[in-house]
């Protein structure tokens, strides 16, 4: 699982595995040349971006191919279900851009028939009302290489089976204290056909059947018998599943016939380096306060890479590049970085803010002058247009930007050197003044009027361009940083506690970011931004009228590209 692999398995049509099966079975007439597959979320935590692979196959494949996809709710466990997560999913599943029409279900819809078809199968002796405790059921279980021990429930009469299991139903009997089991065969080689448990007893009402019900199917019971219900053809899910997918065969032929049976495909899951990608876990983030809500920008939830800045065809292109394979994997992180880079490179309008700002004062510019200079929104497509920025004595510039006594490389400013100020002119840095703690308080240039930008003979080339925005027209806004949420490459491989290793300085908050006034007049939700030389930034939904907050999305070097260029030399 360490590994770390990157290509995908494609054949020869550029389809792939997944696709080439299912194109297979269509040529090959199965289910009457149907396609039909559905997403199964369990409505228990907000959906990742391991849950968007899952569905861009699933929605894409049918798209693909012309058939349709299910949005199912897998809602069995009434404990742990909520309406809060269904709304979530399914706005989320949207924002990817895919719909499921009138396709809407829910595991829940079956209850009645997968009752029905439990109770038909007590009546062939296929099922047996089981009152040992669950220690007691696993100390029975045996292990892959030794059988397991027949329950001493296994063999009772039908008659007993059908009303313990209606009384079990009726809420006459504690959770936990028996369980519906299949009777199959407890020396399997396959440790889930050994037995496997339909139906346990909970007593939490369900959020949409109420109180109807005080048994509730297993996940094995469930899932394959809603596919045929539904009348998906193609059950696609991840890796885990592939030891399941016998008993999915198992308990679906209790319904199927010849002319239409779905089948069970397995992809690999995503799991990216730096990122935790358990429900379980990002529950405990979200309830312990670790990470502010679901759609904190540092979770690897779709809410939370959607308020971060993240796009979705960046995530499709994402998704896409890694692929559907058969063994298990880690993706890197700056793969997908890369992904969100190129998509905001093409999208992002470009405008000046500084993060650090020092005030930067042009002794030779008069007091009451202002010019504008033309931006280009956007320098990759030029049909954006421009927009103005004024321009004035006193400038916000980067403190990062200035050097007292810089070393042999440093092109920015220092004293006596000189540099533009990007799509202005170019300065000559005269002096500065410090307050009394020793910080540089402002500093001081002059400029040189002919080298206006876009003036013939202003071409005159410095090594260093700064960007820059006016004093009297800049608007101060809260800018929030984020870097990884955990330290380490892979925490799912660490020993101990995840929570131990999150990134102590994953979140950096930054008052009075100086912007110019276009950015401040155009900032509306989800717009995204380019802040000329330092990275990609969106709006935050915290911005008020009189505050703007913006999310720092990425920055501008593209750690990926230099790796795969370092590796291809
Ligand atoms: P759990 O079952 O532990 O609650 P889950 O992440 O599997 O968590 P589900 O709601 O069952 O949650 O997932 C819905 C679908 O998404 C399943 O078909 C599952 O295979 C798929 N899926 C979940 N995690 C990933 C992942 N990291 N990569 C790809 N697909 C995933
Ligand atoms: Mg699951």
């Amino acid at each position: 699982m360490t590994e770390i692999i990157e290509e995908s398995i494609v054949s020869e049509g550029g389809l792939n595995f997944v696709e080439q099966e299912i194109k297979d079975d269509l040529a090959a007439g199965k289910n009457g040349g149907r396609l039909s597959t559905r997403f199964p979320p369990e409505p228990n935590g907000y959906l990742h971006i391991g849950h968007a692979k899952a569905f861009i196959m699933d929605f894409g494949v049918a798209e693909k191919f012309g058939g349709t996809c299910n949005l199912r709710f897998d809602d069995t466990n009434p404990q742990k279900e909520d309406t809060e997560y269904v709304n979530a999913i399914m706005r989320d599943i949207h924002w990817l851009g895919y719909d499921w029409g009138n396709r809407l279900y829910y595991a829940s819809d079956y209850f009645q028939q997968l009752y029905d078809l439990a109770v038909r199968m007590i009546k062939e002796g296929k099922a047996y009302v089981d009152e040992q405790t669950s220690e007691q059921i696993a100390s029975q279980k045996g292990t892959p290489t030794e059988p397991g021990t027949n329950s001493p429930f296994r063999d009772r009469p039908v008659e007993e089976n059908l009303d313990l299991f209606a009384r079990m139903n009726a809420g006459e009997f504690d959770e936990g204290s028996m369980v519906l089991r299949a009777k199959i065969d407890m020396a399997n080689s396959n440790m889930h056909f050994r037995d496997p448990i339909m139906y346990r007893i909970i007593k939490t009402p369900h959020w949409r059947t109420g109180t109807t019900w005080k048994v509730y199917p297993m996940y094995d019971f469930a899932h394959g018998q809603s596919d045929y219900f539904e009348g998906v053809t193609h059950s696609i899910c991840t890796l885990e599943f592939v030891p399941h997918r016998p008993l999915y065969e198992y308990f679906v032929k209790e319904l199927a016939d010849e002319s239409y049976c779905p089948r069970q495909i397995e992809f690999n899951r995503l799991n990216l380096t730096y990122t935790v990608m358990s429900k379980r876990k990002l529950l405990q983030l979200v309830k312990e306060n670790l990470v502010n809500g679901w759609d904190d920008p540092r979770m690897p939830t779709l809410c939370g890479l959607r308020r971060r800045g993240y796009t979705p065809s960046a995530i499709k292109d994402f998704v896409n590049r890694i692929g559907y394979t058969k063994y298990e994997a880690l993706n890197h992180i700056e793969l997908l970085e890369h992904a969100v880079r190129e998509d905001l490179n093409k999208t992002a309008t470009r405008v000046s803010a500084v993060v650090n700002p020092v005030k930067l004062i042009i002794t030779n510019y008069p007091e009451d002058k202002e010019e504008r200079f033309l931006m280009d929104n956007n320098p990759e497509n030029l049909e954006e247009g421009k927009h103005e920025m004024p321009f004035t004595r006193e400038l916000w510039i980067e403190r990062e930007d200035f050097m007292e006594n810089p070393p042999k490389k440093f092109f920015r400013m220092s004293p006596d050197k000189e540099v533009r100020l990007k799509s202005a002119y170019i300065v000559r840095c005269t002096g500065y003044k410090k307050n009394e703690n020793g910080e540089i308080e402002e500093i001081y240039a002059e400029y040189d009027p002919e080298t206006r930008s876009g003036l013939p003979g202003s071409d005159r080339k410095v090594k260093g361009t700064l960007h820059w925005v006016s004093v009297p027209y800049a608007k101060a806004v809260e800018v929030r940083d984020y870097d990884r949420l955990f330290a380490v490459e892979n925490p799912s491989a660490e020993e101990g506690d995840f929570r131990d290793l999150l990134n102590p300085n994953s979140l950096i908050t930054r008052n009075n970011v100086m912007i110019e006034p276009w950015a401040a007049e155009n900032v509306k939700e989800e717009a995204h931004f380019q802040f000329t030389r330092l990275g990609y930034y969106t709006v935050d939904p915290d911005t008020t009228a009189d505050h703007i907050v913006f999310n720092k999305t990425i920055g501008l070097k593209d750690t990926w590209a230099k790796e795969q260029k370092k590796s291809t030399k």
